[in-house]
């Protein structure tokens, strides 16, 4: 997501601010520009740069605006154009426009409620669910029905909020998602990732707090607090793969933590070998720690074809396979006749390690060992991150043996849970901590409805 509050050129610099998070999601993209009157919303589906091809942005003029990329969930794979966000709505006293990231996991509840009481949803979006909670309420201000609606969720989420006189901006209460303020001269900027702001030339401020919904006027900046703080749960997987390596989250580079985490790796798990290789990009980082930490060289063993996008967003798995090959070649000069270690961030359903290791053997690798950034992930996300089901998870249904023999690996082992929250987290507090009950199977906003569970 990103947002802008006093900017005169809000809409290019939207553009600008998602084409710096194009990774998060492929979808489908959209941009919502408000001129103190009415609410422009422009949107389609595709690449950033597809949708906004056609954008006159001289026609789309206004000081403030919200932007979105989507990225669908499980059970959401609705391709219409209906489900890309921001969505507008439009009452009789105002317009608001809605961009969320995360799930709510007691929406399927919600959305029954809302159903028999005569309201009919038409997207598979938690923003037009909490439209739905906002204008349910009997509260007088747009402030006050977010608030009341906001108490009723349940999960992971952060929401970009606007309407004609107001940006308002919401973490939940674990603030599992990443979202961040900054300034740009007298302007307010809003995003997911820190990368956002680079690329707009904003200064970072702060991260929005766990609990913390902002309003964003003319008058300035409020915060306010919708709940009570709890632990930080910051998605874990951010750091592992999702986010860019030159964002910042809570104040922690991404590239630094991941090559910590490689770091970690080597000290738990070495290996005897002639190099280090990664699997571009994601896991490059992570490589070269584990590489500095053993001694040994690392080597472009792989290299990406940078014109296709990242496989695993895909929504299908026989996609998802024509992807991977497309993707990668392995570099026969430096891994024939060697003894490989391959580094990857991390594994889903082990499509990408079962081909890197057989690309591998095929230019003449001895041995491949493959060395895993990240603890085994053998519990779906609840909150926003599309890892797919129980039994499609590789580690969920083998020992590290059988994932070994899958893969056609010499060896595997991945990092432990203790070693990933020394890379990431710098210091023991209420603002640090991290989510990783995709590894461990602790969920921080636990799962008690069936309803919740499409697993
Ligand atoms: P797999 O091929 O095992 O199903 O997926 C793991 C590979 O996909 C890794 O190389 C990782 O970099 C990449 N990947 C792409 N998207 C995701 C994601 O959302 N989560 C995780 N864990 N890995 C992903
Ligand atoms: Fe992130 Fe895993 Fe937690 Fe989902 S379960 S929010 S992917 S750490
Ligand atoms: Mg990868």
């Amino acid at each position: 997501m990103f947002g802008i509050w006093g900017h005169t050129h809000a809409a290019a610099l939207s553009y600008y601010g998602l084409h710096a998070q194009q990774h998060r999601g492929q979808e489908g993209a959209g941009v919502v520009v408000n001129d103190g009157e009415e609410l422009k919303l422009h949107k389609g589906l595709g690449l950033v740069n597809d949708v906004f091809k056609h954008a006159d942005f001289q026609e789309f003029t206004g000081k403030a605006a919200i932007a979105h990329i989507r990225y669908s969930k499980h059970g959401d794979k609705n391709r219409a154009v209906d489900s890309v966000e921001p969505l507008v709505f439009h009452s009789r006293s105002t317009s608001i426009a809605i961009a969320d990231s995360g799930n709510i996991v007691n929406g399927e509840k919600l959305r029954e409620e809302l159903e028999d009481n005569g309201s009919i949803l038409q997207s598979a979006t938690d923003s037009e669910l909490l439209a739905h909670l906002i204008k349910r309420s009997k509260k007088k201000s747009n402030e006050t029905a977010i608030i009341e609606a906001l108490q009723q969720l349940k999960g992971a989420y952060t929401f970009l909020i606007m309407d004609q006189a107001h940006m308002y901006v919401v973490n939940d209460p674990h603030g599992i998602r990443p979202l961040s303020i900054g300034r740009l001269g007298e302007a307010y900027v809003v995003a997911s990732e820190t990368s956002a702001f680079d690329i707009v030339g904003a200064t970072f401020e702060r991260e929005v707090l766990p609990g913390e919904l902002l309003v964003i006027s003319d008058e300035g900046l409020k915060s306010v607090r919708f709940a009570m703080r709890e632990q930080r749960r910051l998605c874990a997987m951010e750091y592992v793969y999702f986010s860019r390596p030159d964002s910042d989250l809570n104040q922690v580079n991404v590239h630094a933590s991941r090559k910590r985490m490689g770091m970690e790796l080597a000290k738990e798990a070495p290996v005897e070998a002639d190099v280090v290789t990664g699997v571009p990009d994601s896991s490059i980082s992570a490589a070269i720690g584990y590489a500095e930490q053993i001694g040994l060289p690392y080597e472009m063993g792989i290299i990406k074809n940078r014109y296709i996008g990242r496989t695993f967003i895909q929504p299908s798995q026989e996609l998802r396979e024509q992807g991977v090959k497309l993707k990668l070649s392995p570099v026969r000069g430096i891994v024939d006749g060697k003894r490989v270690v391959m580094i990857d961030d991390s594994i889903v359903r082990g499509t990408t390690s079962k081909h890197i290791v057989r690309l591998l053997k095929e230019a003449g690798a001895k041995e491949v060992h493959v060395r895993i950034a990240s603890p085994a992930i053998q519990n779906p996300c609840y909150y926003g991150i599309d890892m797919s089901t129980r039994e499609e998870l590789i580690a969920a249904n083998n020992s590290l043996e059988e994932i070994a023999e899958l893969i056609g690996a010499d060896s595997i082992e991945y990092l432990s849970v203790e070693g990933m929250k020394q890379a990431i987290v710098r210091e023991k507090s209420i603002h640090q901590g991290i989510c990783h009950a995709c590894m461990t199977g602790e969920y921080p906003v636990p799962i008690l409805d069936k309803r919740e569970d499409p697993f």
